[in-house]
């Protein structure tokens, strides 16, 4: 047993914990950074300092730290029903309660979409994992069985499993870990600002990328290519918001070859870019919808998978043949993480977090347009809804001047987070936010650029 009673807590950190993705030499040689609560949009570290946080954790609180409601939904339902299994029909009310007002919601505000059921998973990656299982079992049942590659795009984050970090599209992810699997392949990265070309209007950049899909599927062959994955608005990658006409005409191309679209919502569901779902926002007509992160706010770890009504039909009329689907997880639909999950869409519903993100996204924009003006090193800020993010520019590949900022940053009593595909920092805050708390941040940040900026000259 490692006894450890005498020693700090980053003493004790540093000899017993693995943390995901973070550098082990950074850590031995820095130690950790230990929070100890947290409130609203505002996060307190062992040191004393609080600090905005314009991450919303990994871009999940979205109803923002402490919220009792939560907490006593969660409460009640452990001492109801602690745990519950949904294996052979096995099921239970916060959970059916979920799954209809999941669909319910989605019909309502995305429109043209044909939603028939709700699968329940612990994380992002495992509902894209999921998402991966589904597609191919589809295919499999309807008799297309080469059917199963997935198009997925560079700087794409779709988790860290197997599969899900196949269809990451940042090569940092593989690195050693002999990613991607066969089957997934990464087309061109819709970023215009970074990979426009000169003289390329945004429709052109668009139609280019559109005809290199094309060219990847008549390449790879049409029967051999079952989904194309896509976040409604890259998060990871740099806040990339699609180009121009770009869903459309996507969507278009699938249609034309039987092409599954898995959109991947887990970071602009549940109100992050001023709708309900980034579907709704950009007009995407998928057949798997990946949730998680907002689902719960974070209070629970769950993910929910959305799937179409064509697929559905697929795997429901298969299955006196085929028996039960033998997918699933101890915790998929977790009576304590349904309850919870009911009682933060009650929360995000009844408060208006929604229309605040929708109201208060132009006003983050200007706030952070004003911090970064005249700042030679900025490029680009831009972003929908309660997700912003601020470009740099002009600097040699590899190097990482956002880096440099959101240390400053989180000296000056800001969180944001440096990306890891563009030189960008984001800001995607609770969806509780007030104007106050985004001019703060932003006041906080323009500091930070000043005192980075002579490192970065
Ligand atoms: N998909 C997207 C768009 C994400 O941003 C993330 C996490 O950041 C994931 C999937 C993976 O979610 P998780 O970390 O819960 O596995």
């Amino acid at each position: 047993m490692n006894d450890l009673p005498n020693l700090s807590l980053t003493k004790m950190d540093q000899m017993s914990l693995f943390h995901p993705v973070s550098s082990i030499h950074d850590v031995q040689q820095n130690g950790p950074q230990i929070y100890t609560s947290a409130q609203g949009v505002e996060v307190t570290r062992d040191t004393g300092q609080t600090l905005l946080d314009m991450g919303a954790g990994l871009w999940c609180v979205n109803v923002g730290y402490g919220r009792t409601e939560l907490v006593q939904a969660g409460a009640e339902a452990m001492q109801q029903l602690s745990f519950q299994h949904f294996f052979g029909g096995a099921s239970a009310e916060p959970t059916i309660r979920l799954a209809d007002r999941l669909l319910g919601l989605f019909r309502d505000t995305v429109s043209g979409s044909d939603m028939a059921r709700v699968f329940f998973g612990n994380s992002g990656s495992d509902a894209n994992d999921t998402a991966v299982k589904l597609v191919t079992y589809y295919n499999n049942l309807r008799g297309k069985p080469a059917k199963k590659k997935i198009i997925s795009r560079k700087g794409s984050y779709h988790g860290l499993t197997l599969a899900s970090g196949s269809l990451t599209g940042i090569n940092g992810y593989h690195t050693a870990f002999d990613l991607p699997m066969k089957g997934i392949l990464h087309t061109s990265c819709p970023h215009y600002f970074a990979f426009g070309q000169d003289g390329e209007s945004e429709a052109a950049f668009t139609d280019r990328l559109i005809t290199e899909v094309e060219d990847m599927i008549a390449s790879e062959g049409a029967d051999t290519v079952a989904a194309f994955i896509a976040e409604p608005i890259m998060g990871t990658g740099g806040v990339l918001l699609p180009p121009e006409g770009y869903f459309a005409k996507l969507q278009e191309v699938l249609d034309r070859h039987d092409i599954l679209l898995i959109a991947d919502e887990v970071i602009t569901g549940f109100g992050r870019t001023g709708q309900w779902f980034g579907c709704g926002t950009y007009g995407l007509r998928p057949d798997i919808v990946s949730l998680a992160k907002g689902l719960t706010s974070a209070y629970f770890p769950m993910s929910a998978s959305i799937i179409s009504n064509r697929m559905w039909e697929v795997f429901a009329s298969a299955s006196e043949k085929m028996g039960a689907v033998m997918h699933g997880f101890t915790y998929s639909g977790h009576p304590v993480g349904a309850a919870i999950a009911l009682a933060n869409l009650e929360v995000i519903e009844t408060e208006g977090m929604v229309e605040n993100s929708a109201k208060l996204g132009p006003v983050l924009l200007d706030a952070l347009r004003d911090a970064t003006k005249g700042n030679a090193h900025v490029g680009d800020v831009r972003g929908a809804g309660l997700m912003a993010g601020v470009e740099f520019a002009g600097f040699p590949a590899g190097s990482a001047p956002h880096k440099i900022v959101a240390k400053h940053a989180t000296a000056a009593g800001v969180l944001t987070r440096a990306l890891p595909f563009m030189p960008v920092t984001s800001f995607s805050p609770p969806l509780c936010v007030t104007e106050a708390e985004i001019s703060e941040a932003a006041n906080r940040y323009a500091k930070a650029l000043a005192a980075a900026t002579p490192e970065l000259e």
